[in-house]
């Protein structure tokens, strides 16, 4: 069984009703978290989620409201009473590195781990395995280095996750025949903002690639001024969730 939470339904512009980007998935013996915006770590207490519990940090890209709560989190991990034990792999896109390095250049050594493992790497070309998933990334039309990835578990289930993209080819190839599609969707249908998508064009993604269930998040507050559903409903048929902070979704 997969579980997933979507912890943040939102973008980096506050609101009451939608925190900032990440989601958790958890299988048997692995806790994986995508992303992590402003607010996320304690998003994840709501969730009954603590600092400890990752195995593996996904990012999508560098914006801060997919990266912000990746200090507090490492920070946290520090705690005296309860300090992390369990060791922590972070993978980011092309130049997540260069980007770490400046962060531990401000914040050393208040991050630097004593007693856990933390390896900071970036997603190599193509697919890695780890433990007993695997994981596929390409490149999206956001910010280069933008990466969307296709997590593929022991259960035959698959879950793809766009980050921030505009429409391509990538995320209709990587999307291709997956169970649960989760696609951004910045902006309501006739804003639509350049290197984001919009429910509509999210539908086109989901027809295309052909997925089971189509999940969308990362609204910015006009979308929760307009019918999100029917917009995406002009272009694609299928399952179909509108994203709300802590939704939770089996596999
Ligand atoms: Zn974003
Ligand atoms: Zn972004």
């Amino acid at each position: 069984m997969v579980t997933l939470i979507l912890l943040g339904s939102g973008t980096g512009v506050p609101s009451l009703r939608r925190a900032s980007p990440g989601v958790a998935i958890f299988t048997r013996d692995l806790y994986l978290l995508i992303d992590s915006g402003p607010g996320l770590l304690r998003k994840m207490l709501e969730a009954g989620l603590t600092y400890e519990d990752p195995d593996l940090i996904l990012y999508t890209h560098l914006h801060p409201d997919h990266t912000a709560d990746l200090i507090p989190i490492l920070f946290a991990c520090k705690y005296g009473d309860l300090p992390r034990k369990k060791s922590l792999s972070v993978m980011g896109g092309p130049g997540f590195r260069d980007f770490f390095k400046g962060l531990e250049s401000l914040y050393e050594p208040w991050i630097r781990p004593q007693t856990y493992k933390l390896s900071i790497n970036e997603f190599p070309q193509g697919e890695i395995t780890f433990r007993n998933i695997k994981i596929i990334s390409k490149s999206m039309a956001h910010l280069p280095g933008s990466l969307g990835y296709r997590i593929e578990f022991e259960n035959g289930k698959s879950v793809v996750i766009s980050g921030d993209t505009d429409y391509c080819e990538n995320i209709v190839k990587l999307a291709m025949n997956t169970d649960l599609l989760i696609l951004e969707c910045s902006f309501p249908d006739g804003k639509k903002v350049e290197g984001h998508l919009t429910p509509s064009w999210a539908g086109r993604i989901a027809k295309e690639s052909n997925c089971k269930k189509l999940l969308l998040t990362h609204f910015y507050p006009p979308c929760d001024d307009e019918d999100i559903l029917s917009q995406c409903r002009k272009t694609y048929h299928g399952p179909l969730l509108i994203g709300e902070d802590l939704m939770k979704i089996e596999l």
